[in-house]
C-alpha cells in the first residue's frame, strides 16, 4: 500500500517520504525539513484549504507536479490545533539524526526520518491542544454476537489525557444515544463494525468525531484480553470485576490503538469502571441536540443547559459536570446522595464559601498526573501536583471541622486527607517558586533542596564573575574598551569588537587572539583561556541541569507511586467542586431540591426554563413560572398545548424535560416545588419546520425519530413533542399527529408533553381519559397580541399567526391581503368557527384536501353533502364507519 504513490524513479528524499507515508496512510504526514514541517501531494491539498495555507510545487513526481505546503515548526502547535479540530489525524514525522552525519554516509544519503507520534483528536494530552473544562474522549466499539442473531455493543470510553477509562454495554438500538452521550473526539472501531450498512447513519452523523476503522485481523478477542493484562500487568481480569465480551473487544481495541497512537509511552489509565446498563436516564443523539444540554444547536457551548448552570471554578470539576450532565442517574440511592451534599452545601454559606476559595487555588490534577505518567510533563505539572495536594489538605481540614456532613461529603473529606503527607511536603521542599516550561532548561529545584545542586550552581555563577573580570582584563590589555565577551551556542564564549576600532587595537588583538569570525560591525575572537572557561561552565550547569533531571523523575516516579490515591483526591476534588457548583446556583437562582421517588409522579410548581430565564434576567424581564402536573393514576397523563407561535409552548415543554435532567443528576431545580417519579427515557422531538440544523429530507428525519419514541417509551419516560407532523401537508401531519398521541396514551402510557398547531387534536381530550388540553394565555390589546407566556388548561381560541406575522415585520399590505384570505377560507367552512367545525369531526373527514382559497364559496346548503364526498367507503376500518354513521346521524 503506497497510497497510489510508487517510489520507483523518485528523488531519495521523495522515496524516503512515500515509504514513510504509505506506513501511515490514514493521517497527515507532516514531514519535517529544516525549520518547516512539508506535507506533500493529497495532504498538502487537504491542509492548504483546511489551514488556509498557500499550496505550492516542489519537484515533479511521475511526470507531474508534487503540489506542496508547509508549516513553520515554530507555530506548528496551532496548525496542528486546528487540523486536529476538524478531525484529522497527523503523523509528526523527525529528522533523526545530524544533517552532517547523512552528508558523511554519500552525497545522494537522505537525512533519516521517523514518525515520533501520532497525533489525533482522541488521544491528545497537550494543555494547549485540550479544552480545559471538556473531556477528549476516544471512544473505542467491540461487539457480540447475540442468540437472536443481533448485537449487543460494547463502549469503552478513554480520556488518556486524565486516564479515565469506563466499560458499558449496549443493546443495538441504544448504540447512537450512547455515543452522543459520551460525545467523543474520536471512534475506533474494526473494519466489519465500521462497514455494517445498518450503522453507516452513525458515523455520517457524526460530524465530531473523527471514525477509524481498524483491521479486523488485529482485533482477535484473545488478543483483546491480553491488551487489557499486559496494560495493567496483571495475569487475570479478575480483580477488576466482571465484563462482558463486548466490553473486553471493546476495550482491547481502545488500547490497541492508543499504544499505536503513543508510540513508546505507555498511557496510564485507571483501571476499568464498569457502568451497568439502564443506570443513566437514556437520552438518545436527537433529544440531547434539541435539548441543548451541553451546547446548543449551533454548536456553542455558551446557551447550552451547561453553561448556564456551570459554577465549577475548576477544569476537573467543569469536566464531571458536564459529564453528570450527559447521564443523569436513574438510581435513587446516587441522586439522593448527591442531593445530601448539594442541600447541605447549600445550606451552609460558609462551608460552600471555604471550599470554593480553596477549590479554585487546586490545579488540573487528572491532566499533569497523566502527563506525568506517560513521561510527557514538565516542572509546572509537578507543582500542579503540590498546589492540589496543598487545596486538598485545606478542604479536608474544612471538612473535618464541620459537624455532620453527609456521606458523600464525608466520603470526600476521606479521598482528600488520604495522600501520603510526606509526598506533599517533599514537592514543596523540592520545586522552586517560578517554573521554566520544561525540565531541559532547568532552575526548577528550589535552592537548599540538594547541595550538589547548590554547587554547580554557584560555580557556574563563580564563573560569571570570572567572565567579567576576564573581559575588564582583556580589556585593559589590549586598550580596546570596547570589547566584550559574549557567549552563543557556535562559539561558545567569544570576544567581540566593532569593527571600528583603531589599527594599533586590532594588532593587540591578532597577537592574543584566534580571529574566528568578521560580521558587519564587528568581529570576534577566542582564546584558550575562554575554551577552559567554557567547558567549566557548560560542564557545571551540565551537572546541575543532571541532578535536577534526577530530581524531575525521582518525585515523578514518587507521583507515579501514589497515583491511586493521587487519583482518588481528582475525584473528590471534581465531585465537590461540582456539588459546590450546584449548591452556589440554588442559593444564587433560588433553586430547590426536588422529590425524585419511585412513583410516576410529575408534579412540577413554579418551573422555569434555566436558560430562557437566564436571557431574560440580563434583559430584566420577568420569567413566567409555570406549573406541569403529569402525575397519572399509575400510568401518565398527557397534556396537550395549543397556542400562538411565540406564546411559549417550546419553553415551557423543554423546561419540563430539563427540570427531569437536572433532577436526575443530583442538582436542584428552577422550580417553587418538584416531585418527580424516577424518569427512564427522556425523548424530545421538534417538528421538521423547526429543526434548522438538518438539511436534508426533514420529514424523513422526524418520522425516523417519532418511530423510535413509540417504540422505546416505557410507563416510566418522558415524552416531549413539539409540533410533529408539520414537515408535511396539514392532513397528513394532523392524522400522523393524531395517531401518535393515540399510541403514546394507550401503548406507552408514558408521561408526555404534546404542543401542537393541529386545533383539531384538542377533540382527543373527549376521548382519551389521560388527556387534558392546555394553552398559553393571550391578552388582545388593539387589534395586536400580548404573549402573557401563562399556561393556563383549555384550548386556544386562535392562533393569531397574523398578529405574529405583523409583530415580525411583515409587510403591512402582506398582512392585509392575509387577513382578507383567511376571512374568505373561514367563510368557506359554512361560516363556522375553525373550533367549532373541529370539534365534531372525526379524523377521517379532515382526509379531505382543504378548499381553495379563492374564490370562496357560498356555505353549502346541504350539510350532510361534504361529509359524504369525504367519506371513502372502502378506507375506513370499522370503527371509522361506526364513527361516521353516529357523525351524519347528528348533523341531520
Ligand atoms: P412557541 O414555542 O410557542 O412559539 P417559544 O417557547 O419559542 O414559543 O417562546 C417564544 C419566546 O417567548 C421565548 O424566546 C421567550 O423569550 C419568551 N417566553 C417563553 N416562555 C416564557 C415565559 N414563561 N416567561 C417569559 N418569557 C417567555
Amino acid at each position: 500500500e503506497t497510497n497510489g504513490l510508487d517510489p520507483a524513479g523518485a528523488t531519495p528524499m521523495m522515496a524516503q517520504y512515500i515509504e514513510i507515508k504509505a506506513a501511515n496512510p490514514d493521517c497527515l504526514l507532516f514531514y519535517r525539513m529544516g525549520d518547516f514541517y512539508e506535507l506533500f501531494f493529497a495532504d498538502a491539498e487537504i491542509a492548504s484549504r483546511a489551514l488556509g495555507i498557500v499550496l505550492t510545487k516542489r519537484g515533479k513526481h511521475a511526470g507531474s507536479e508534487i503540489p506542496m505546503c508547509g508549516v513553520p515548526v515554530e507555530r506548528s502547535d496551532d496548525y496542528l490545533n486546528r487540523l486536529i479540530a476538524l478531525g484529522h489525524r497527523v503523523a509528526v514525522c523527525e529528522q533523526t539524526e545530524d544533517p552532517a552525519e547523512a552528508k558523511r554516509r554519500g552525497p545522494k544519503s537522505v537525512v533519516r526520518r521517523e514518525v515520533v507520534r501520532l497525533v489525533t483528536p482522541g488521544t491528545i494530552t497537550e494543555d494547549r491542544l485540550l479544552d480545559p473544562s471538556s473531556a477528549n474522549l476516544l471512544l473505542a466499539i467491540g461487539r457480540q454476537k447475540i442468540s437472536d442473531g443481533g448485537y449487543v455493543y460494547g463502549l469503552a470510553a478513554i480520556d488518556i489525557s486524565t486516564g479515565r477509562f469506563s466499560l458499558s454495554e449496549v443493546p443495538a438500538g441504544e448504540l447512537s444515544g450512547a455515543i452522543a452521550r459520551h460525545d467523543p473526539r474520536e471512534i475506533v472501531l474494526s473494519e466489519v463494525i465500521h462497514a455494517d450498512p445498518g450503522l453507516a447513519r452513525l458515523w455520517q452523523d457524526n460530524t465530531r468525531a473523527a471514525v477509524v476503522p481498524l483491521a479486523q485481523a488485529e482485533l482477535e478477542p484473545a488478543a483483546a484480553e491480553r491488551r487489557i493484562r499486559e496494560q495493567y500487568g496483571v495475569s487475570t481480569l479478575d480483580g477488576f470485576g466482571r465484563f462482558t465480551r463486548a466490553e473486553i473487544a471493546a476495550a482491547g481495541t481502545g488500547l490497541l490503538y492508543i499504544a499505536r497512537t503513543q508510540l513508546a509511552a505507555r498511557a496510564p489509565l485507571a483501571v476499568p469502571s464498569r457502568e451497568e446498563t439502564g443506570a443513566t436516564l437514556a437520552i438518545d443523539a436527537a433529544t440531547r441536540a434539541n435539548l441543548e444540554l451541553t451546547r446548543t444547536l449551533a454548536g456553542e457551548r455558551t446557551g447550552s443547559l451547561l453553561a448556564t448552570i456551570d459554577r465549577t471554578v475548576t477544569a476537573n470539576g467543569a469536566r464531571l459536570l458536564a459529564e453528570h450532565l450527559a447521564g443523569p442517574l436513574t438510581d435513587l440511592t446516587r441522586i439522593a446522595r448527591r442531593q445530601d451534599a448539594v442541600a447541605r452545601l447549600a445550606e451552609d454559606g460558609p462551608l460552600r464559601e471555604g471550599c470554593r476559595e480553596a477549590l479554585a487555588s487546586a490545579p488540573d490534577l487528572p491532566r499533569a498526573l497523566s502527563r506525568i505518567g506517560l513521561g510527557r510533563a514538565g516542572p509546572r505539572d509537578l507543582a500542579a501536583i503540590r498546589d492540589s495536594l496543598a487545596a486538598a489538605q485545606r478542604i479536608a481540614d474544612t471538612l473535618v471541622a464541620a459537624p455532620e456532613l453527609p456521606a458523600a461529603l464525608a466520603e470526600i473529606g476521606r479521598a482528600l486527607a488520604g495522600v501520603d503527607p510526606d509526598l506533599a511536603a517533599t514537592l514543596t521542599a523540592a520545586l522552586a517558586d517560578d517554573l521554566p516550561l520544561t525540565r531541559r532548561d532547568g532552575g526548577f529545584v528550589r535552592p537548599g533542596f540538594l547541595a550538589e545542586i547548590d554547587e554547580a550552581r554557584l560555580l557556574g555563577q563563580d564563573s560569571r564573575k570570572v567572565v567579567a573580570a576576564l573581559q575588564a582584563r582583556y580589556a585593559e590589555e589590549t586598550g580596546c574598551r570596547t570589547l566584550r565577551i559574549k557567549h552563543n551556542n557556535l562559539l561558545g564564549y567569544f570576544i567581540e569588537v566593532p569593527q571600528s576600532i583603531g589599527e594599533a587595537c586590532l594588532k593587540g588583538l591578532q597577537k592574543e587572539f584566534v580571529h574566528r569570525q568578521t560580521m558587519v560591525d564587528a568581529m570576534r575572537f577566542t582564546s584558550v583561556e575562554l575554551g577552559e572557561l567554557e567547558r567549566k561552565i557548560s560542564g557545571a550547569s551540565d551537572r546541575a541541569l543532571a541532578l535536577e533531571s534526577e530530581v524531575f523523575d525521582d518525585l515523578a516516579a514518587a507521583i507515579v507511586a501514589a497515583s491511586a490515591s493521587l487519583g482518588a483526591v481528582a475525584d473528590a476534588l471534581a465531585s465537590l467542586d461540582v456539588a459546590t457548583s450546584h449548591a452556589a446556583l440554588a442559593v444564587e437562582c433560588d433553586w430547590r431540591r426536588p422529590i425524585v421517588d419511585e412513583s410516576l409522579a410529575f408534579a412540577i410548581v413554579g418551573g422555569r426554563h434555566p436558560v430562557v430565564e437566564a436571557a431574560l434576567r440580563r434583559t430584566g424581564e420577568p420569567f413566567i413560572a409555570n406549573d406541569c402536573d403529569l402525575s397519572g393514576e399509575g400510568r401518565g397523563r398527557i397534556r396537550l398545548i395549543t397556542g400562538p407561535n411565540m406564546g411559549g409552548k417550546s419553553t415551557f415543554l423543554r423546561q419540563n424535560a430539563l427540570i427531569v435532567v437536572l433532577a436526575q443528576m443530583g442538582a436542584f431545580v428552577p422550580a417553587a416545588s418538584a416531585r418527580i417519579g424516577r424518569v427512564d427515557r427522556l425523548f424530545s422531538r421538534v417538528g421538521a419546520a423547526d429543526d434548522l440544523a438538518r438539511g436534508q429530507s426533514t420529514f424523513m428525519v422526524e418520522m425516523v425519530e417519532t418511530a423510535a419514541i413509540l417504540n422505546q417509551a416505557t410507563r416510566r419516560s418522558l415524552v416531549i413533542l413539539d409540533e410533529i407532523g408539520r414537515g408535511t401537508a396539514t392532513f397528513d401531519g394532523l392524522s400522523i399527529a393524531w395517531a401518535c398521541l393515540e399510541h403514546l396514551h394507550e401503548s406507552n402510557a408514558c408521561r408526555a408533553l404534546f404542543a401542537t398547531h393541529f386545533h383539531e387534536l384538542t377533540a382527543l381530550g373527549d376521548r382519551l381519559a389521560r388527556i387534558d388540553n392546555a394553552t398559553l394565555k393571550v391578552a388582545e390589546h388593539r387589534g395586536g397580541v400580548v404573549f402573557l407566556h401563562e399556561v393556563v388548561p383549555g384550548i386556544a381560541e386562535r392562533s393569531y399567526g397574523l398578529q405574529v406575522a405583523r409583530l415580525a415585520g411583515l409587510p403591512a399590505p402582506v398582512v392585509a391581503r392575509a387577513g382578507a384570505i383567511l376571512k374568505s377560507l373561514e367563510k368557506s367552512q359554512g361560516g363556522r368557527s375553525a373550533r367549532a367545525r373541529i370539534d365534531d369531526l372525526p379524523l377521517f373527514a379532515t382526509l379531505d384536501p382543504p378548499p381553495p382559497p379563492e374564490p370562496a364559496s357560498e356555505p353549502p346548503e346541504d350539510p350532510l353533502g361534504p361529509l359524504l364526498d369525504a367519506v371513502d367507503p372502502d378506507a375506513l376500518t370499522p370503527r371509522e364507519a361506526l364513527d361516521t354513521l353516529y357523525r351524519l346521524k347528528r348533523e341531520r
